[in-house]
């Protein structure tokens, strides 16, 4: 079983949710990169503090900073027995930096109709304290606003309002697109494309445990 993983796909392709479920089915770490930022910035860390303004714009926040929280967290020792990166890397400057760090198995690309994303990124909700992340319409709290797994806070996130959710996909387009080809090119890329918005996330969590035991 392939346990060293990088989640690709543009904002609202689903990664997170599907990180979450499928790194609990194989006790292995999910890693997400905007959740370290935004705890970081919450801790009102020194690179919290730089990060905070290029996040509230949509924009990357600069690999020097990125990577080194990600080497970070990728040194604790949880990471030993296997992670899923999410939303790292976003740039082929980081892409070459975690080369340097640690090898990757597989990438998988996450695609979904654009205008299911842009309904997704609209609802969505993410807990305060654990990160889980719900969708008002398909993935639903059992209570509203607060969080089945650890009983935080719900919010809608700063960044998702309409005009920062373009420019989230415009960066995307411009500096993780070519991410894509970048693995390919080495042989570790394969692509899963959800076609409806509207089923529960476990038909594609059991697409990515077939697709790592291959
Ligand atoms: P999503 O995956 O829905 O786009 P994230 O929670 O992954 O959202 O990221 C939120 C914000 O955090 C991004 O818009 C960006 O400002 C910052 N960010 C997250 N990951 C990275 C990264 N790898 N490099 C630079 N900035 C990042
Ligand atoms: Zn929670």
């Amino acid at each position: 079983m392939k346990t060293r993983l990088v989640f690709l796909g543009p904002p609202g392709a689903g990664k997170g949710t599907y990180a979450s479920r499928v790194s609990i089915k194989l006790g292995i770490t999910h890693i997400s990169a905007g959740q370290l930022l935004r705890n970081a910035v919450k801790h009102g860390t020194a690179l919290g503090l730089k990060a905070k303004a290029y996040m509230d714009e949509g924009e990357l926040v600069p690999n020097e900073i990125v990577v080194s929280l990600m080497k970070e967290r990728l040194a604790q020792p949880d990471a030993a027995k296997g992670f899923i990166l999410d939303g790292f890397p976003r740039t082929l400057g980081q892409a070459e930096a975690l080369g340097g760090i640690v090898g990757i198995e597989l990438v998988i690309n996450f695609t979904a109709p654009e205008d299911i994303i842009v309904k997704r990124l609209g609802t969505r909700e993410t807990c305060r304290k654990c990160g889980w992340i719900y969708n008002t319409i398909t993935l639903k709290p059992k209570v509203p606003g607060v969080c089945d797994k650890c009983g935080g806070e719900l919010y809608q996130r700063e960044d998702e309002k309409p005009e920062v959710v373009r420019e989230r996909f415009r960066v995307y387009n411009e500096k993780s697109k070519p991410l894509i080809d970048y693995y390919r090119d080495k042989g570790l890329l394969i692509e899963l494309a959800s076609e409806k918005g509207d089923e529960p996330p476990e038909a594609m969590v059991e697409k990515v445990l077939q697709a790592l035991k291959a």
